[in-house]
């Protein structure tokens, strides 16, 4: 079997070391800057960063509206940064995000970067429960949440992981622990995504 091939957004932000997590699963990432590269993958990572930036050079690149086409048949993955991006409405509407899963979120809710941590969280995906460590850095919080919108981790009562369709996002950083099954079940997405389509 190929490589899956995973698309990461690099404009701005971590998105090296989602690339080197996907290199760990065996996969194929391909840094994603252009249209024509975005075209090229099953499936696309948006990484922690900074989502005001970010909607600039997605802009800039003519990202934009290839994104909003992508995200509505393709694997979407947003961390951080990428959550915010893909909320369907931003608290204080700082900008207008892709709206690809229905919540509204708030950036920064924890405060400032010293108020940044690591905590256990319960992540709960394919029927099973598990404890890993979250990463939470200038971290936004999921303030509400639409009916179609499935949990797929909490930190004590608060949701962190999403998903709504074929869209998943959170609000800490898997990339950054040494875990990897949250990108491994990303992996699964798409190649599951891959598999209906041929
Ligand atoms: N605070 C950042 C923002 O609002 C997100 C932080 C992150 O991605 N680690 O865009």
């Amino acid at each position: 079997m190929s490589k899956t091939r995973v698309g990461i957004l690099a404009l701005q932000g971590d998105y090296a070391k989602h690339a080197q997590m996907v290199r760990q699963l065996g996969g194929d990432p391909v840094l994603v800057r252009s249209p024509v590269e975005l075209l090229k993958c099953p499936g696309l990572i948006i990484p922690g960063g900074e989502s005001t930036t970010m909607v600039k050079l997605l802009h800039k690149h003519e990202l934009w509206e290839p994104l909003l086409k992508f995200g509505q048949e393709r694997p979407v993955f947003g961390t951080c940064a990428g959550l915010i991006l893909l909320a369907r409405k931003l608290l204080h509407d700082y900008f207008q995000p892709l709206g690809f899963i229905d919540v509204v979120v708030q950036r920064n809710a924890y405060g400032s970067q010293i108020d940044s941590f690591i905590d256990d969280i319960k992540v709960i995906v394919l029927g099973q429960e598990k404890i890993v460590e979250g990463v939470f850095i200038r971290a936004p919080k999921i303030v509400e949440l639409g009916k179609g919108v499935e949990i797929l981790a909490f930190h004590k009562k608060d949701v962190v992981m999403v998903k709504q369709n074929n869209v998943m996002a959170s609000s800490f950083h898997p990339e950054l622990t040494n875990d990897t099954f949250i990108h491994q079940y990303f992996l699964n997405e798409i190649e599951s995504a891959q598999t209906i389509r041929k």
